[in-house]
């Protein structure tokens, strides 16, 4: 039997991962269905235009909620909710997640995993053991070594992510690709590069517009996201 602790004495791969945020019902994270989303601290990115940036610097800090009472609170809605979305952060440092996963889905949950696809590894993993039914990837922009740093704030393996794609590309399982878009950081031309990476009859692509609202880098609070017109046009180009 599983762990349910977020810490302990247990072994890293079967402790579960400290849940930090915990959204009861959520409309718009998975296509099609109503889900609830549990949020794991932590990441290996600094996305300059990150929302989440408390769960990504400081989420050790942050109040642990207890594996346990996130699977009542599940249990009280499991007449309407269709599915667990977990995100963060990047889950895939959690060494537990697949535990994680596994009790979910005896408890009959079906799952998304939000990701940034720097972990192909453990990508392979979750699928291979058939613990995923939806993936949301984060592509940050084209695959181009210094594009993709600016918009990651750090180095990247891009042969992971390249891998990480190809994994979701060619699996049976529904997935998309989202890019969060801002006029600092894409042009036209890099939003047809990218959509050119993609068998579009296989693969959703998703793109979101910046909002300045809180981000990690307190500069980009004063950037804009693209205005609607141009922002939808943006949209055409990947439908
Ligand atoms: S937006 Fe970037 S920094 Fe924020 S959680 Fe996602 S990958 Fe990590």
């Amino acid at each position: 039997m599983v762990a349910a602790q977020a810490s302990g004495s247990c072994a890293p791969t079967t402790c579960l991962p400290a849940v930090k945020g915990f959204l009861e019902t959520s409309f718009i994270d998975w296509p099609g269905k109503l889900c609830a989303i549990l949020f794991l601290g932590g990441c290996n990115f600094r996305c300059p235009f990150c929302h989440n940036h408390p769960l990504v610097l400081t989420s050790e800090g942050m109040e642990t909620i207890p594996f346990e009472e996130i699977l009542r609170r599940l249990a009280a809605r499991k007449k309407w909710l269709q599915g667990v979305c977990i995100s963060g952060g990047e889950p895939t440092l959690s060494p537990g997640l697949p535990a994680m996963i596994a009790r979910l889905k005896a408890e009959g949950w079906a799952i998304k995993l939000d990701t940034n696809g720097s972990r192909p590894e453990v990508l392979a993993q979750l699928l291979g053991d058939n613990l995923l039914d939806m993936v949301a990837m984060d592509v940050k922009t084209v695959l181009e070594q210094d594009k993709y740093e600016r918009c990651t704030g750090c180095s990247v393996d891009l042969e992971a992510i390249q891998q990480s794609i190809d994994l979701l590309a060619h699996s049976a399982i529904p997935h998309e690709f989202r890019m969060t878009i801002a006029p600092r950081l894409h042009t036209e031309e890099d939003i047809v590069a990218w959509t050119r990476q993609f068998d579009r009859t296989r693969s959703r692509l998703t793109l979101q517009n910046f909002n300045p609202r809180t981000t990690l880098d307190a500069l980009f609070e004063k950037e804009q996201g693209f205005v609607p017109e141009i922002f939808s046009s943006l949209v055409a180009l990947v439908a």
